[in-house]
């Protein structure tokens, strides 16, 4: 059996954004893919979007997380995918 909570867990909605046209919700898969975000600028939007909202994931940490994945998006941008 699927566990959706796990699969869509809350702490992706808890800030509380809503469409300015019709009001409805916008998690953080919503901005993801409405901004067409690649894999390593998508998981510095989830790791920031979640920060002190996961349970047991101390907010520096999801913020460590979003780092290292918007240092290797700056490298990326700079040419320079393998760089530290
Ligand atoms: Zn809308």
């Amino acid at each position: 059996m699927i566990d959706v909570d796990n699969l869509d867990p809350d702490y992706y909605r808890r800030r509380g954004l809503r469409c300015a046209g019709c009001g409805s919700e916008v998690e953080t898969f919503n901005v993801i893919t409405g901004w067409g975000l690649d894999w390593a600028l998508g998981h510095v939007v989830k790791y920031v979007s979640r920060a002190g909202l996961k349970a047991g994931a101390p907010a520096a940490s999801d913020l460590r997380k979003a780092r290292w994945f918007l240092d290797r998006a700056i490298a990326a941008a700079e040419g320079d995918a393998g760089a530290e």
